[in-house]
C-alpha cells in the first residue's frame, strides 16, 4: 500500500475521533516486542465507528488487518503499510444478566474472569491468566485446562468487510482446538454473549488463584513471548508427550538465534531477550519443527500468527514455506 494520503488520515479521524494513531512502532505496543512501524492503528469506540471504519476501508480498497492485545502476533520486521484495526479499552463494556454476559470485544480477558466470578458464575475460571481481549481470545477458540472459550459462546456479533453487522450462533461460529470461522472469513468480532453456570463464588476464586499459581510457576514471566509456540497434538503427544517435553529433549532449551531465545524455563516458549527480530523467531521455529519431524515424526504446528507488512494474517507454517534460516 501507498501511505495514506492526508485526506485518508482526516477521515479515519472523522470516522473515529480520538482513535487515530500514526506511524506507531510495533515493537513498542507488542506482546513480543518485535515489528517495524505500523503506518496507522486505528482503535473505534463504538459498533457504529468500526461500521463506518470498515464501509471507508472498503471503499478506498485499502489493505487492514484487526488485531486485540497482540499476544499471538509475531509482526513483520518490514512493519505495516495496512490500516491497522485495534479492538481494546475503548470497546469493553460488560453487562451480566443473571447467567448471561453481554461483553464487548476489547475487554481484557482475565478483567473479564473476574467480573463473571465476582458475579457467582462459573465456566470462565480457565480464562483468568490469558493476556488478551475477548475478540482475540474468541478468534482463537483460546483457553487452557483443555477446554476454549467457544464452549461458553452463545452468539458473536460481528463487522463483515462492508461494514454490515452479523450475528452467528455457536455452530456458525465453528468452533475447533484453537481455531474458530473468524480465523477465515475476514469479520471483525464486535461484541459477544457468554452463557456460565451459577457457582460457589469461594472455590471459583481459588480456582482461579490455584491456576494463576500453576502458571506463574510454568511459564516465563519477565522477558516478552507469545505464550505457547507449538500447538499440542494428541498423536504426537500419545507418542512423544506434550511439545515443551519434546523440545526439551531435542537440546533446543536455551538454544538462540539472534535475540530471540528458547526459554531455559520452559521449551514450548520463545522469549526476546531483547533485540530479537521476527526473523530470528522464524529461524528458531522453523529449525525446530524440521527436527521434531525427523526425530518423532510428527509435525507440530505453529499456534501463533504471522502478520506481513500488507497485513495478512497467516499461518506460521505457510509462512515458513520457502523460508530458508541462515
Ligand atoms: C504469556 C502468554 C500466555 C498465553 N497463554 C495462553 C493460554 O493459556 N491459552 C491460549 O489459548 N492462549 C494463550 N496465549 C495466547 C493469546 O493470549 C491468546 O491467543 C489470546 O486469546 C489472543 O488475544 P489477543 O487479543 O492478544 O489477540 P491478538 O494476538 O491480537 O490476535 C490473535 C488473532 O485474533 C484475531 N483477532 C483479534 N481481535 C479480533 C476481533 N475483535 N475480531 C476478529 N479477529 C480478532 C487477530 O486477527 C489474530 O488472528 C498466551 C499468550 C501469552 C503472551
Amino acid at each position: 500500500m501507498e501511505r495514506l494520503n492526508a485526506f485518508d488520515i482526516r477521515e479515519l479521524e472523522r470516522l473515529c475521533p480520538g482513535g487515530v494513531k500514526e506511524n506507531v512502532s510495533l515493537a513498542a505496543i507488542s506482546r513480543w516486542q518485535i515489528g517495524g512501524t505500523a503506518d496507522v492503528i486505528v482503535e473505534p469506540s463504538s459498533v457504529a465507528e468500526l461500521c463506518s471504519l470498515r464501509a471507508f476501508i472498503a471503499q478506498e480498497g485499502l489493505p487492514s488487518v484487526v488485531i486485540g492485545d497482540t499476544s499471538n502476533l509475531l509482526f513483520s520486521d518490514e512493519g505495516l503499510r495496512a490500516v491497522c484495526i485495534r479492538l481494546g479499552s475503548r470497546m469493553s463494556s460488560v453487562h451480566i444478566e443473571n447467567d448471561i454476559v453481554h461483553a464487548q470485544a476489547g475487554v481484557w480477558v482475565p478483567f473479564l474472569a473476574r467480573k463473571i466470578m465476582s458475579a457467582g458464575l462459573t465456566g470462565a475460571e480457565h480464562t483468568c491468566g490469558i493476556p488478551g481481549t475477548l475478540g482475540g481470545l474468541i478468534c482463537m477458540n483460546g483457553g487452557s485446562q483443555r477446554k476454549g472459550v467457544g464452549s461458553s459462546v452463545v452468539t458473536v456479533e460481528s463487522v463483515d468487510t462492508a461494514g454490515n453487522i452479523c450475528h452467528r450462533s455457536v455452530e456458525q461460529c465453528e468452533f475447533s482446538y484453537r481455531s474458530s470461522v473468524y480465523q477465515n472469513n475476514s469479520e471483525v468480532i464486535a461484541s459477544a454473549k457468554l452463557s456460565f453456570l451459577s457457582g460457589d463464588k469461594l472455590k471459583i476464586r481459588q480456582e482461579m488463584l490455584s491456576i494463576l499459581a500453576e502458571r506463574n510457576r510454568k511459564f516465563p514471566r519477565k522477558l516478552p513471548n507469545c505464550g505457547s509456540v507449538f500447538k499440542s497434538n494428541p498423536a504426537m503427544y500419545e507418542k512423544a508427550g506434550p511439545p515443551g517435553a519434546i523440545i526439551e529433549s531435542l537440546g533446543f532449551k536455551g538454544a538462540c538465534c539472534g535475540g530471540a531465545q528458547v526459554s531455559p524455563h520452559h521449551a514450548n516458549f520463545i522469549v526476546n531477550t531483547g533485540v530479537a527480530r521476527a526473523r530470528d523467531v522464524l529461524t528458531l521455529v522453523s529449525k525446530i519443527s524440521r527436527c521434531v519431524l525427523e526425530s518423532v515424526g510428527h509435525h507440530i504446528e505453529p499456534e501463533f500468527k504471522f502478520v506481513s507488512v500488507h497485513g495478512e494474517i497467516m499461518p506460521v507454517d505457510e509462512m515458513l514455506k520457502g523460508f530458508f534460516y541462515e
